[in-house]
């Protein structure tokens, strides 16, 4: 009889086989069937998200409130035309996603865990309904009726990956799509850069690769329509600065970025391309996006 590792006690929260500790700085496991990886023990929760401090990189000038209209815009885009209906957004921070989903006619809701982000959105995106909470029960909105649920860079943060899965079927009318943004794990800039990958932090606490994501939507109830990687030159540039940096802490929460390395990713999104279209055929990409239609 084998004493059960320590290490082992808790199982994967995709398919809930055992995982094994992988060596990095932030205590991940990976699962041993489906290879999606996720922090154990981590001691982050919604109290980090809820703080002021956690909202304030978000405003500092003008020049990074239209980068996030961009790259709304962009998310957007993405979906291709669709026809209008009502969209529920989580972590929806400042709103811009929502506000675009408005523009092309739909009506919105976003939720998200920071007050300031919300109050924030309040003000430039009168047409959107915006609420704090983690439900739409908390903010006062809608529990269910909605065609479209979408998240961006949320999934990631959050432990509880059961309530996701609950709270998209709950919400969304049958035939509903969800759609997701995060980091891929088996991206290119992942293997290369290791700890110092930028979207290695201690506030992540699940690592999706493409093939943990089909299997935990398809457990889920959903149906994949669309399932692709994105490559971009931020993964890359942040994990150069990372590998450079002699002082960088694997224990610091607070994103940071300012004018001058948003004006040199943009341009180097575009230089990038070649590399990242390859990438991008290999599924290497360093975002991982899906759309999934619930059956
Ligand atoms: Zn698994």
């Amino acid at each position: 009889m084998v004493a059960l590792d320590e290490s082992l006690a808790r199982k994967c929260p995709v398919c809930s086989e055992f995982g094994t500790p992988i060596d990095s700085a932030w205590n991940l496991v990976e699962c041993r069937s489906c290879r999606h990886v996720w922090a154990k023990d981590s001691q982050i929760n919604n109290d980090l998200f809820e703080s002021d401090e956690y909202a304030s990189w978000r405003v500092t000038s003008e020049a990074i409130e239209q980068r996030q209209i961009d790259i709304a815009k962009d998310r957007i885009q993405w979906l291709g035309p669709v026809p209008a209906g009502r969209v529920l957004e989580i972590g929806c921070s400042t709103g811009e996603a929502a506000a675009e989903m408005v523009a092309r006619g739909w009506e919105a809701w976003g939720l998200d865990l920071s007050q300031p982000a919300i109050a924030i959105g309040h003000q430039r995106h009168p047409k959107v309904q915006l609420g704090v909470g983690v439900s739409p029960d908390e903010a006062g909105f809608p529990a269910s009726g909605y065609d479209l649920l979408m998240g961006f860079h949320v999934v990631e943060h959050i432990d509880d990956l059961d309530a996701v899965s609950a709270l998209a079927r709950d919400t969304l009318v049958d035939g509903g799509q969800i759609y997701l943004r995060l980091p891929n794990w088996d991206s290119w800039s992942r293997r290369v850069f290791k700890d110092r990958w930028p979207d290695n932090m201690a506030e992540h606490l699940q690592y999706f690769s493409p093939a943990s994501m089909a299997k935990w939507l398809d457990a889920s109830g959903f149906e994949i329509d669309r399932l692709e990687t994105l490559g971009n030159a931020r993964s890359w540039v942040g994990g150069l600065r990372r590998a450079v940096s002699s002082d960088w802490n694997a224990e610091e929460t607070m994103p940071t970025t300012g004018d001058r390395s948003q004006s040199l990713i943009g341009a180097l999104n575009r230089a990038g391309r070649p590399l990242f279209s390859i990438e991008e055929r290999f599924d290497a990409g360093a975002e991982l996006v899906v759309l999934a239609t619930k059956r």
